[in-house]
């Protein structure tokens, strides 16, 4: 986490016990603090959610609205947990014969918000079945709320703190009416017309009947099949025009194996309109640019490629990292558009033949150069880390925009492993140590 992020998020945190402490008896502090923290953190993660365009805008789009979410239900989780151990009632509540609904009714909210943030960490829970459940999320917020005006509680009703848990109430249950709303969101029919497979993946076009609404290069769709409450997943917009558009889709999991396994031309499939704000420069005054795209992480750049016309501007150095030629999606397409545009400069790295990407590699190029060049990775968090390390060791001042293709960021194996590896060496140094001390004092 960056320090500044760490900065707001600290902020964010302890203003709740600063904003609660004027009203509430000292032994309270803790517990309404924890409180109030959880639920305007639940209220913000509803935000979020919603994916109101203008708040995706002021996040820089969807896929760092959903790390904020994620970190938000952390937070909402955190402080629900402490209150629920800390808190004791006090007085007879705004209406006491509902303080005992409200104070179970926070039991509940609390147990809820413990299962849903494990069933959303686990990656090992299938994503629709996580996503259907996810959708708890609302009547949650809603027990909490009522819990928060019902519970018997040191709040006076109207005092401040009173009056901020009712607005924070009010903006997440309007932000999770959204979100149901969202679901119900216009998507177009559309029709394969053409389909590429390749190693472990498929480059497919989609034709339209109608006019399609223009998309920017590095924004994404998602794809639905054509069938009542069908699951839709994000894949970005690799190319396409008025009537067309096109998508590499890499085998990942249940639905992109059916789909890359089936897809044939005449299906149809629903598509969502193009968003998100991973948005290469295309356009002749751009600055330098370096794009980094890891597998099927080219499609943004992809459709770049297309979009732009040959110019003078500022050169673009495109990276294409691939596991071999036979696994790269689009690289023909990749290499005709590098071919016809001057101002692109390509480099295509295997692993299959050793030209890997290395930091070292990565960080000549950058030095060379321009100070003002803008970075753009698209792929896998490994090569997110590396560019950002490669970036920072040249001393480049400008951010590296990224996009993730992971929304809900659950933990496998690998990621334990990687987060408790630390954990492991430690203790094991630790027993080293300890198992040598007596033979130390023996020695002397
Ligand atoms: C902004 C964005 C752009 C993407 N662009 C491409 C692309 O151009 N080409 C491509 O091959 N893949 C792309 N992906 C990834 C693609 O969406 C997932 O691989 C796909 O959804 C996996 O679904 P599954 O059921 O096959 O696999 P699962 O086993 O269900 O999931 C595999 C991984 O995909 C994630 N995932 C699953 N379903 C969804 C969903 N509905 N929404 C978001 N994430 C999901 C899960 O968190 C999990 O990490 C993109 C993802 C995002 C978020």
């Amino acid at each position: 986490m960056h320090k500044s992020t760490l900065l707001i998020a600290s902020i964010f945190a302890l203003a709740h016990f600063a904003f609660v402490a004027p009203f509430v008896p000292l032994a309270n502090i803790l517990p309404a603090g924890l409180g109030a923290l959880s639920m305007s953190s639940m209220a913000l993660s509803l935000t979020l959610a919603a994916r109101w365009r203008p708040v995706d805008r002021i996040m820089g789009g969807p896929d760092k609205s959903y790390v904020a979410h994620r970190w938000l239900g952390f937070f909402a989780l955190g402080g629900a947990l402490g209150h629920w151990a800390l808190a004791s009632s006090v007085g007879a509540g705004v209406l006491p014969v509902l303080a005992d609904s409200g104070e179970d009714f926070g039991t509940l909210a609390a147990i809820g918000l413990l299962v849903m943030t494990a069933a959303a960490v686990v990656r090992a829970i299938p994503y629709h079945l996580w996503k259907a459940s996810h959708m708890l999320m609302g009547p949650i917020f809603v027990l909490a709320a009522y819990h928060t005006f019902f519970v018997a509680s040191p709040l006076a009703v109207g005092a401040a703190p009173w009056t901020l848990m009712a607005v924070v109430s009010v903006v997440g249950l309007i932000a999770w009416i959204q979100t149901l709303l969202r679901k119900r969101s216009p998507t177009r029919l559309l029709t394969v017309s053409q389909v590429l497979p390749f190693e472990g993946g498929v480059d497919v076009t989609l034709d339209s009947d109608v006019p399609l609404p223009p998309y920017r290069p590095g924004q994404f769709a998602t794809i639905a099949f054509n069938k009542a409450r069908a699951e839709a997943h994000p894949f970005t917009i690799a190319g396409g025009n008025e009537w067309s558009r096109r998508f590499i889709v890499r085998a990942a999991g249940d639905w992109t194996d059916t789909f890359v396994r089936n897809v044939a031309e005449g299906d149809t499939f629903r598509l969502g309109r193009g968003v998100g704000r991973f948005l290469p420069q295309v356009h002749a005054a751009r600055s330098a640019q370096l794009w980094v795209a890891g597998g099927v992480g080219i499609t943004p750049f992809l459709a770049a490629l297309e979009q732009m016309k040959p110019d003078e501007g500022a050169q673009v150095t495109l990276v294409y990292c691939t596991r071999n030629r036979a696994s790269a999606g689009g690289i023909e397409d990749v290499e005709r558009h590098a071919a016809r545009l001057p101002q692109v400069h390509l480099v295509v790295l295997s692993d299959e033949d050793g030209s890997r990407l290395t930091k070292e590699r990565l960080t000549q190029m950058v030095r060379s150069m321009p100070s003002k060049t803008q970075a753009y990775v698209c792929g896998p968090e490994g090569l997110q880390s590396l560019v950002t390390s490669a970036w920072k060791g040249a001393a480049m001042n400008s951010r590296v925009h990224s996009e993730r293709f992971d929304f809900r960021g659950a933990y496998g194996l690998t990621e334990i492993v990687y987060i408790g590896k630390p954990v492991l060496e430690a203790a094991r140094d630790w027993a080293t140590r300890a198992r040598n001390a007596p033979n130390a004092s023996a020695g002397t």
